[in-house]
């Protein structure tokens, strides 16, 4: 009796430890097969448009044919983007297309670099302006748009979707006039502080500090007017990239 009883405990005790062989198999093979769930999500991309504006007035373009100035953008910038297939909205003024229409239909080629509309000789649309000359009447401020939509869309053979103010001098007037013309105003946006600073690090702090999913980021083209700028975005878009966020056009 006493050896049969011992016989089934060492029974039991073989198939627990035949069972308990075959668990662990199980659970070791699933873990194989399906990693943890954290380790199956991929961090979800966060978009960013980066924007540039290639302003030009009067006053600055006296600058250029007296020969003060060079070059009121930076080819270092624009090159980059090109190279490095970054995706960019650059709003231009007529005159600055006139002034560089070679530059305006190189960037259109480029599918990752989408041509806007930023009026002919950069007035502003409302007062205080950083400066600025001031237009008043609806039709002066039509005019500044749609001359320079005909100067974008002959170079481009596109038409431009998009408009911004300059210095983002606008009312809802302002806004309803553009809407008018089929543009779509995009003014609202992180502005990276890139005027006339000659420090790339406050740039990129004023971008890095306020980025967040679906920041338009207001900056320049470059030039003695956004002299850091070319430096800033490197930086800008390598930590970006290291952050999870891709770029997009408008
Ligand atoms: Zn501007």
């Amino acid at each position: 009796m006493k050896k049969l009883y011992k016989k089934r405990v060492s029974l039991v005790r073989s198939f627990l430890i035949i069972l308990f062989i075959i668990i662990i198999g199980i659970y070791l093979i699933n873990k194989r097969e399906n990693p943890p769930i954290e380790e199956n999500i991929k961090i979800e991309s966060k978009v960013v448009y980066l924007t540039f504006d290639a302003d030009m007035t009067p006053f600055m373009k006296k600058k250029l044919d007296t020969g003060i100035v060079s070059s009121y953008y930076s080819r270092e910038l624009v090159s980059y983007l090109e190279n490095e297939k970054i995706p960019a909205t650059v709003f231009v003024t007529g005159m600055f297309a006139e002034i560089y229409p070679n530059l305006i239909k190189e960037m259109s080629k480029y599918p990752y670099i989408e041509v806007a509309n930023h009026t002919y000789d950069h007035p502003g649309f409302e007062v205080p302006c950083y400066g600025l000359s001031v237009i008043n009447t609806d039709k002066e401020k039509i005019q500044e748009m749609e001359k320079t939509q005909k100067i974008l869309t002959t170079l481009t053979g596109h038409i431009p979707k998009y408009f911004r103010h300059p210095g983002l001098c606008h009312d809802n007037h302002d806004d309803i006039l553009a809407q008018r013309l089929g543009l779509i105003v995009s003014d609202d946006g992180l502005t990276s502080e890139d005027a006339f600073d000659k420090n790339p690090n406050t740039i990129i702090k004023a971008v890095l500090n306020n980025i967040h999913d679906g920041s338009i980021v207001i900056m320049h083209l470059g030039g003695p007017n956004a002299p850091a700028i070319d430096v800033a975005i490197k930086t800008i878009v390598s930590k970006l990239k290291d952050q999870g966020y891709i770029f997009k056009t408008l």
